[in-house]
């Protein structure tokens, strides 16, 4: 085996791509002006590297270069869009849409807006951790000014109808963000056909450097306008002052063409990989499920739940691979994830569930390694569970009264 632990952490971020970083390069070392500098080569050079990258991004998402508004990530561009969003058009209405798996920098956003006065539903979401385009019309009222759905849920890999939810907006004229962190490499996006007026991106999810992302804002048909977050010298058409930072734009620039041309290619080996390591460890554990939809999924996510083993205990046997827990004992609460339980999955199951999320730099071998280790710890806490045991010996668990602890 190679490195260890084995990274298989890949919805949480990546590793650099040794390409992104030879591009990278230049622009800290030799290439380092500031691409506002209008009077010297060291500018020129700079904004010329910004402006290719600014092409490189758009093109990934079917948007033009103009349409490009660069941040420090995905966190920042969801606080852009939603909030720019309410504060410029307030006079129209209050109201926001969104649902109750997004990610934290969206939902977190939300709650900051519901405390400025306005009005924000969180519709729920299906088993499968998806909503459809009738909960949202629904949902809609004269006062709705944004929608804001994600197009993959980064916890459990479930795609979401944006193309239907987008249309849908177009048709009533309110305007549709959308999260697509986990979905830009993995997914085919477009902005005209999918009706998405603001889309957000981040380099780090996609073997690009971290501190970079991306906001698509929308120029015509129609135009969006922005309350701008941060002010000062006025760049990025206003809406995003600072200095850019050149490196990371090429970094991020350099991510998304190479996502976009190897696309086909990485899709089909990772979900090849995933469907390994999901038969691999689900045909040899009983009890154990899959959280998500089962097809329509990133090809690089597994969510799954081990019923009866406790879900430290397995995070510890196997520590030998990086993965995320479906439980936040890390963190001061002991509060299972909200994405699961928004699914309706319980609390034991969700302290119990692992996300393996399998990235481009991800073999076969590992693979092999990690089906052999989850499988061979799960037996092994079974083994030592007696509500296990009582199962195994056809007790049903539900007819037993426990004491109360
Ligand atoms: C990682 C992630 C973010 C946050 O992106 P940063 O660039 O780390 O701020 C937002 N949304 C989703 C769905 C993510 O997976």
């Amino acid at each position: 085996m190679s490195k260890m632990p084995v990274y298989m952490d890949n919805n949480a971020t990546t590793r650099t791509d040794p390409r992104v970083v030879d591009a990278m390069l230049p622009y800290f070392t030799e290439k380092y002006g500031n691409a506002a500098s209008r009077n010297h080569p060291f500018g020129w050079h700079a904004e010329e590297a910004v402006e290719t990258a600014r092409g490189q991004i758009a093109a990934i998402i079917g948007a033009s270069a103009k349409e490009i508004i660069f941040t420090s990530g995905a966190t920042e561009s969801n606080n852009l869009a939603i909030k720019g969003v309410a504060a410029m058009y307030k006079k129209k209405g209050n109201h926001i849409v969104t649902q109750a798996t997004e990610h934290k920098a969206v939902l977190d956003t939300c709650k900051r807006l519901e405390r400025d006065g306005f009005q924000v539903t969180y519709l729920p979401v299906d088993k499968y951790g998806q909503v459809h385009a009738e909960q949202v019309r629904e949902a809609l009222t004269e006062k709705t000014v944004l929608v804001s759905i994600m197009a993959a849920n980064n916890e459990i890999g479930s795609l979401l109808p944006i193309k239907d939810i987008g249309r849908l907006c177009k048709e009533k004229g309110v305007l549709f963000h959308t999260d697509a962190v986990q979905a830009v490499g993995k997914v085919p996006l477009d902005v005209e056909a999918m009706g998405i007026d603001l889309l957000s991106l981040t380099a780090h999810k996609i073997y690009g450097p971290k501190g970079i992302g991306a906001l698509y804002v929308r120029k015509k048909d129609p135009r969006v306008r922005l309350e701008p977050q941060i002010d000062g010298g006025g760049h990025e058409r206003g809406m995003r002052s600072g200095t850019l930072p050149v490196p990371l734009i090429v970094g991020l620039g350099t991510a998304c063409d190479i996502a976009k041309n190897e696309m086909g290619e990485e899709v089909a080996r990772t979900f090849a990989l995933r469907e390994r390591l999901r038969n691999g460890i689900m045909s040899k554990l009983p009890e154990s499920y899959l959280n998500g939809h089962p097809t329509e999924r990133l090809p690089g996510n597994a969510n799954i739940s081990f019923a009866y083993v406790e879900g430290e205990g397995l995070m510890m046997g196997i520590k030998d691979v990086a993965v995320s827990s479906g439980s936040a004992c890390t963190s001061a609460s002991l509060e299972p994830s909200y994405v699961l339980r928004a699914l309706g999955v319980g609390d034991e199951l969700a302290h119990s569930s692992i996300r393996f999320g399998i990235g481009r730099f991800n073999t076969e071998a590992e693979v092999d390694f990690v089906v052999e280790l989850v499988t061979r710890e799960v037996t092994r806490l079974r083994e030592m569970s007696p509500l296990y045991e009582m199962v195994q010996a056809g007790i049903d668990l539900k007819s037993i009264e426990w004491a109360g602890h």
